[in-house]
């Protein structure tokens, strides 16, 4: 899988231990070498607010959910390495990223597990408001009905904010991912929402380069554009936030590189300066 000749690369992938998503290290490596692909990015997740829903701040290893340590982290962390010392030599470059689950007070165990663990790449995201998952089918209702959807997206974008301002990560997961249920229970208004208030957000973005991915899993959900928009794409450009990536976001091998094809126009043909 080529983009005009350029080898791409999958830089938001969920092996098996994230306890969302199936497939082994093994077995992404694979089917990313039959994809063609020259690199790809595990980026399992790390979702340890300690005010979230029972059932986060976990990890699966060996078939086990297990409680998020420096210990199951490591495991992790040496077979995504083991994993690029085997599959270097065959022509996939195998990078060990993750994808962390922000909370406000989460700068200080942050930052000591990247102390801890030197991640080639560190995503963040918002998958929670007022500490309830906004991405979960079984949680996004308790959350969205404590808001209308301006407030909603206020209480989003100010913790977008305060993810840059920490400045411990590269890039930011899926930007209007608030769109994956918002569009059923708040209705179109969620796809203009950004408008007159995401533009101070990509603007600390910028200040603090926090890059952004281009993610094709929204596709996969029955919405028409990737997280974020083409028009937030824009925003981001004019405000001079650079695409840090292109990401699947598999939570299963077949979904690797999902739309990269197109994906890989949007990224390559508005950002000729994309580090990708
Ligand atoms: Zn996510
Ligand atoms: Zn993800």
């Amino acid at each position: 899988m080529t983009f005009n000749g350029m080898a791409l690369a999958d830089y938001h992938i969920h092996p098996d231990y994230s306890i969302d998503a199936t497939g082994t290290i093994e077995e992404y490596c694979a089917m990313a070498l039959e994809k063609n692909l020259v690199e790809i990015c595990f980026t399992t997740h790390y979702d340890s607010n300690p005010r979230g829903s029972e059932g986060e701040r976990v990890m699966r290893v060996d078939g086990k959910a297990m409680p998020l340590s420096p210990e199951t982290v490591k495991r992790y962390y040496d077979e995504v390495r083991a994993a690029q010392e085997k599959y270097f030599p065959l022509g996939l470059e195998v990078k060990c990223g993750i994808e962390v689950g922000y909370w406000q007070g989460c700068e200080e165990p942050i930052a000591a597990l990247f102390r801890k663990f030197p991640f080639d790449y560190k995503l963040v995201a918002i998958h929670d408001i007022d500490d309830i998952c906004i991405c979960c089918s079984s949680r996004y209702e308790a959350c969205f009905s404590r808001f209308v959807v301006t407030e909603m997206a206020d209480k989003y974008f100010s913790l977008v904010k305060h993810a840059a301002q920490s400045q411990l990560f590269d890039c930011l997961a899926h930007l209007d991912v608030y769109k994956k249920y918002g569009l059923r229970y708040y209705g179109n208004e969620i796809l203009t929402v950004h408008r007159g208030r995401i533009e101070s957000v990509l603007e600390t973005m910028a200040e603090n380069n926090l890059g952004l991915e281009i993610n094709t899993a929204a596709l996969r959900r029955g919405h028409s554009e990737y997280y974020p928009s083409m028009e937030i794409v824009n925003l981001a450009r004019q405000a001079g936030v650079r695409i840090a990536a292109i990401g699947s976001d598999a939570h299963k091998p077949e979904e690797v590189a999902f739309d990269f094809e197109v994906a890989a126009g949007v990224a390559y043909e508005l950002f000729p300066y994309c580090d990708e």
